[in-house]
Parts: C-alpha cells; sequence; structure tokens
C-alpha cells in the first residue's frame, strides 16, 4: 500500500450531488448531461483508477480491464455502513478509492482480500494519508507487516494482503526480485547508491503504476539512503 494523491473530482461527481435523490447507489445508471455516455458510478470509478495508476489502492494488484472498462469496485474509507446518519460521505469522492475484486465470490472468507473481506470493520490505514502507512514493511519473502500491533492485524487480519490463494506475497517477491536483476545487471559492483535515487523517482512517478510497488519503493528507500 502507498500514498494515493487525489486529483480533481469528476465534474459529473459534482453536478450530480445536487440532485434530490443524489445517493451513493443512485450513481448507477444517473446521467447528468444528456452528452453523457456512462453512467455516475463509471465516471467516478474511471476516474479513482487513472489516479491510483490502475492499481488496486489495497493490495496493489493491476486492475483487470473488461471490453475497455475496469473490473473493479468503488471502496468506501468511511464504510457504508457508518454513512447513513450522513449520506453525503457515501457520495464524497475523498472517501472513495477503487479496488480489485478480492476473490469476492470465494466461499471462505480466508480467500479474500482488501474491501471484500473488510466489509465494514474499522480500518486505520488509509491510502490517501501518510501518516497512517509510514509502519509498513516487507519482509524479502514478500510478506507485507508491520511492528505496530493494530497495523498489522490492519494488513494481515483485517485486509488480508498476505493472502496465499491469491499468491500476493509470492507476487511481492517475484516483483522485487525482478527489479534487483535489473540493479544487479547494471551495477555489478560498487555504490548502487544514485542508480536506486533514479529507480525511486520513477517508480513513485510511473504512470501506470508497476504492480506491488509498494515493496519496490520500501526496498530502494532502504537503500538510497
Ligand atoms: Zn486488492
Amino acid at each position: 500500500m502507498i500514498e494515493i494523491k487525489k486529483g480533481k473530482e469528476p465534474k459529473e461527481l459534482i453536478q450530480y450531488r445536487k440532485q434530490n435523490n443524489a445517493t451513493y447507489d443512485n450513481m448507477h445508471g444517473a446521467r447528468v448531461s444528456e452528452q453523457q455516455n456512462e453512467d455516475v458510478y463509471h465516471i467516478v470509478l474511471n476516474s479513482l483508477v487513472r489516479e491510483q495508476g490502475g492499481l488496486c489502492a489495497y493490495c496493489m494488484c493491476r486492475i483487470p480491464e473488461r471490453k475497455g472498462t475496469p473490473s473493479c469496485t468503488i471502496e468506501h474509507i468511511v464504510p457504508q455502513s457508518e454513512c447513513k446518519n450522513n449520506p453525503e460521505k457515501a457520495i464524497d469522492y475523498r472517501n472513495m478509492l477503487a479496488v480489485c475484486s478480492g476473490n469476492r465470490n470465494a466461499t471462505s472468507d480466508a480467500d479474500k482480500t482488501c474491501d471484500a473481506r473488510r466489509k465494514n470493520q474499522k480500518l486505520n490505514l488509509n491510502p490517501l494519508d501518510k501518516s497512517t502507512l509510514k509502519g509498513i514493511k516487507y519482509k524479502s519473502d514478500g510478506r507485507i507487516f508491520s511492528d505496530d500491533a493494530v497495523t498489522d492485524k490492519e494488513l494481515d487480519d483485517v485486509l488480508n494482503l498476505n493472502c496465499i490463494s491469491r499468491q500476493l506475497p509470492d507476487c511481492r517477491k517475484k516483483a522485487l526480485e525482478e527489479m534487483l536483476l535489473v540493479i544487479k545487471k547494471k551495477y555489478p559492483s560498487g555504490s548502487i547508491k544514485e542508480y536506486c535515487l533514479r529507480l525511486l523517482d520513477h517508480y513513485r512517478n510511473d504512470d501506470p503504476k508497476k504492480p506491488y510497488v509498494g515493496i519496490l519503493i520500501y526496498w530502494l528507500e532502504r537503500h538510497c539512503k
């Protein structure tokens, strides 16, 4: 998980919020002008996916596309169950993230990740708030963890980001190994600090982003000091 920098919210969502029946559920099929090809829900979803560099906000897998439409859902940082007394929060762009399906249709909760696993549980981790992500670390086997017990529980249990059936640790490990191979090839000996700094800048600003880039940034930050 890395920080997501929020861009401007789509103008269609601003217009939509002015309508009388503007609820989150009604975003499906809602149009604010005749020229609008997609409904408000998909305009917002596409905008979220773009500003996340095409990755799930939690597990950082590439969000797949089906017929040009991203196959993912809108996640609410403050869950919808808590938005009942404050329905505006459910259509607040700053409360929304794009997340992968997280094995939503799996029979066992052990196989679900991201919002499919979280449901309405409390979550202190927030990709829009850098300070909540500070304690995130990675092991060389690709597992994500934190020395802080609350953060660790949220990563490992609430979001299930070490899910075996989704091979998340393996995917991270593979991404790291690929990067290390490139570094080794380019600089078989001597200082790699300069190169790591350039790579770090590249991965922070890359668009679309490389899947599982969180572990790469973590490794580079520790090796270019
Ligand atoms: Zn995910």
